[in-house]
């Protein structure tokens, strides 16, 4: 078997990949480890900058995201049980649009069907050769055979626990990471929102964060320790401490019900540079992963994919290396500043169990710098709609 480009990974990163280079008639396969329906159940990001919106329609996959997608111009910050606007539309003429992830991938999965494109899901064992010759190859077993495929390049779109990156050897690749002593206890749950725009609290019992994925369906998030299990949480005690945390208003709003999911998801920064061995190529949380506060992840899988799509495309129509040669170099500048973003929104917002009093003075100073001055809102708005690449 041959193809041009082998993807591994259909998340987001994968699939939005394969068909940006499918609709300009370059051949992909994407092995994906789990089945169909697993990565579909997958419950994720729901914020989408418009850089990834014009991605998604550009790959053909944004109709039900034009229809269904919620726009929002602006978010609120509260603390001390005030709430704070942040006027996203007013200060950058930009806003995000609210369209799960879950709704993302499988548009872009039918799209994929029905182009007649090539994936391969539950491929195990998948091994990366010669990546650095002219002609690498991919391996993988599948319903007890082995597979082989050869191809031009390697993208790894196969998430932080991928097998791409570990296939770089160490002496070649450099980590930066930073782990946070708490985690964020999230719940889906089918009843309107509390809002109309995402309430993002810090309270002295912890973070609070609330979320929608539509006009019916709400998403929740609290702070909790990293040691804690989800199953330890009963929906009753979640909303309970989750009424704890909101403001008199929200509360007299909130709707509660069953939870349809729950999970913890710990709290990390980490990136790896560069983002190219030799033909392969990192998109995605295979190379990068940050803090869900600044509603990041997704979108920096997209603007790497934009970036690299774009490279590809250029090599394939006019034979110039020069896009793929500056991809690390281009999408790391950007995904530095989102590290940057998503940290200091994470130092900003939550309980930080070791700070000292200092550390806490300081973010009280920046929490009330931020209410009172255009200047940091509009740095925070540009940077929560998302930077130019
Ligand atoms: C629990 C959780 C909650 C999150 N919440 C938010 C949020 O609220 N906001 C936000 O912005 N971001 C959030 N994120 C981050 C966001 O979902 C990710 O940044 C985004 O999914 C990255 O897309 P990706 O395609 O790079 O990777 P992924 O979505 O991880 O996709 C990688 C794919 O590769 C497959 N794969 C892995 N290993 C192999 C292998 N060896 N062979 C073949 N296939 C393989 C996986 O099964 C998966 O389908 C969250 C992440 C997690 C884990």
């Amino acid at each position: 078997m041959r193809t041009q480009v082998v993807i591994i990974g259909s998340g987001p990163a994968g699939l939005l990949l394969g068909q940006l280079l499918h609709k300009s008639g370059i051949d992909t396969i994407i092995l994906e480890q789990k089945p169909k329906d697993y990565v579909l159940g997958r419950i994720r990001a729901g914020v989408l900058e418009q850089g990834t919106v014009a991605l998604i329609e550009e790959a053909g996959a944004g109709v039900r995201l034009r229809h269904e997608g919620l726009i929002h111009d602006g978010t609120e910050i509260e603390f001390g049980g005030i709430r704070h606007r942040i006027d996203f539309k007013g200060l950058t003429g930009k806003s995000v649009i609210i369209y799960g992830q879950t709704e993302v991938t499988r548009d872009l999965m039918d799209v994929r069907e029905a182009c007649g494109a090539p994936t391969v899901y539950e491929a195990l064992d998948v091994g990366i050769h010669d990546i650095e010759s002219e002609s690498p190859s991919v391996r993988w077993s599948a319903d007890g055979k082995k597979f082989a495929i050869d191809c031009d390049y390697v993208v790894g779109c196969d998430g932080f626990h991928g097998v791409s990156r570990q296939t770089i050897p160490a002496t070649r690749l450099q980590t930066y990471e930073r782990a946070y002593p708490f985690g964020w206890l999230g719940i889906l749950v089918e009843k309107p929102p509390v809002s109309e725009e995402l309430i993002y609290v810090n309270h002295e019992r912890g973070f609070a964060l609330c979320s929608m994925r539509s006009r019916t369906r709400s998403r929740y998030y609290l702070q909790c320790p990293i040691e804690e299990h989800a199953e330890d949480w009963t929906d009753d005690r979640f909303w309970e401490e989750l009424t704890r945390r909101l403001d008199p208003q929200a509360v007299s709003k909130l709707q509660t019900g069953p939870s349809i999911e729950k999970s913890l998801a710990p709290l990390r920064s980490f990136v790896a540079e560069p983002m190219r061995f030799g033909r392969l190529f990192l998109a995605g949380d295979a190379a990068h992963i940050v803090p869900p506060t600044g509603a990041k992840g997704l979108n920096l899988a997209a603007s790497d994919v934009g970036i690299l799509s774009r490279a590809l495309i250029e090599r394939y129509k006019t034979n110039s290396d020069a896009g793929l040669d500056s991809y690390s170099q281009r999408a790391l500048a950007r995904i530095w500043k989102a590290e940057r973003f998503s940290w200091q929104m994470t130092q900003l917002l939550h309980l930080v169990p070791d700070a000292s009093g200092f550390d806490r003075k300081l973010q009280v100073a920046g929490l009330e710098y931020l209410f009172k001055s255009t200047a940091a809102q509009t740095a925070l708005a540009e940077n929560y709609v998302g930077l130019p690449y």
